[in-house]
């Protein structure tokens, strides 16, 4: 159920609301837009119980939402999600590009240092890196653990850019929300309920990865969980779902972004390294992903692939990075958005951007 708040509705009225809400045994969730305030209700096993919310002051209409997901749901927040990054101008959402590059995994400070630098000069605004990976076989490379949160929080520092990387389970969770600006929530957990639910307790933005074989509303449902919990701050990423092709790691379904976007407020980027796992596929990929309409692109980025730990044969080289800016930048402007280059930090923040956690 939604609760639909009268333009000109006072704050202390919104809050009476929410007061109303608890009492009747539900949570209210307060999302202010830009013409009203709409309060999404949540925690009813059935159809909630209205009590005589329609008569509370300030309240416009209460409105039944059909849809399975609730706070996700265009029916609840009419207008697109802005995660903003305090102290920066970088931005995930709304007309500017976010761009998220950097390898698959931070094998070393140098390695790190190597590929920050040329993403950072190149005009991306996130870095990612993983620290704790979710590898096939438990032989392979399993990340650096804290030592690369520490060595990404450097990066911040040194480049101002935003740190993106994955936790993989309940234990690394708090540890990633400490350190890093983006908790990514990897495909194999997408419907790893503990894990969105643990968190939607936090507040730091989620990006969340598409499930290998997720459906549109698998996906949605699974945004719900962290949205339900309270934290509003959730990204959504296609990274490919398997299919009979086998010409590709997985098949890229960018059809999912305009699905999303007529159902959804919240911002989804496309990961067209994991999605075709080939790097001479990674820039036509980004180049139709952003024509789609994506709010932008996370891809995975080494300055010495052949060497690489995980996924070297689908990073591309710096100056291949180069080039799919060159190339976003120009098809920017045809779906009405903007690339900015960089990140700029604002001096009055500046002394948050130290290397310790955040
Ligand atoms: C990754 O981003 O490195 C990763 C493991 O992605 P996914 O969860 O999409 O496979
Ligand atoms: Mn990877």
């Amino acid at each position: 159920m939604l609760v639909v708040m009268k333009a000109q509705a006072t704050p202390e009225e919104i809050q009476a609301v929410c007061d109303h809400i608890v009492q009747l045994g539900y949570r209210p969730h307060p999302l202010p837009g830009a013409q009203r305030t709409a309060i999404g209700i949540t925690g009813n096993q059935g159809e909630a119980d209205r009590g005589n919310l329609e008569e509370l002051s300030g309240v416009a209409e209460v409105i039944r939402v059909s849809k399975p997901y609730k706070l996700a749901s265009r029916d609840v927040k009419e207008e697109d999600t802005v995660i903003r990054f305090p102290g920066t101008d970088a931005t995930i959402g709304g007309r500017n590009l976010a761009i998220v590059a950097g390898p698959c995994s931070i094998e070393s400070r140098e390695q790190a240092f190597a590929i920050a630098e040329q993403v950072a000069a190149a005009g991306a605004q996130f870095f990612r890196g993983g620290a704790y990976k979710p590898r096939t076989s438990p032989y392979a490379f399993q990340g650096l653990g804290l030592e690369a949160l520490r060595i990404m929080a450097e990066i911040r520092e040194r480049f101002g850019l935003r740190i993106v990387t994955e936790a993989i389970d309940n234990q690394t969770l708090d540890l990633v929300a400490e350190w890093a600006d983006v908790i990514q929530v990897g495909a194999r957990n997408m419907q790893n309920f503990s894990l969105l639910k643990h968190a939607g307790r936090l507040r730091k933005p989620v990006l969340l990865k598409r499930g290998m074989s997720a459906t549109l509303d698998e996906f949605l449902m699974a945004a719900e969980y962290i949205l339900s919990e309270g934290n509003y701050e959730v990204v959504l990423c296609e990274r490919g779902v398997r299919t009979f092709a086998d010409h590709t790691r997985n098949t890229l379904d960018l059809s999912i972004v305009p699905a999303v976007q007529r159902l959804s407020h919240l911002p989804i980027l496309v990961d067209p390294s994991h999605a075709t796992g080939k790097r001479d596929k990674v820039l036509p990929m980004a180049r139709a992903a952003i024509a789609a309409g994506a709010d932008g692109v996370l891809v995975e980025v080494h300055h010495q692939p052949e060497k690489a730990l995980s996924d070297g044969p689908q990073s591309i080289y710096p100056s291949q990075f180069v080039e799919m800016m060159n190339d976003i930048e120009k098809i920017a402007p045809v779906v009405h958005r903007k690339l900015p280059r960089g990140v700029h930090v604002q001096l009055a923040d500046a002394d948050t951007h130290d290397s310790k956690p955040r």
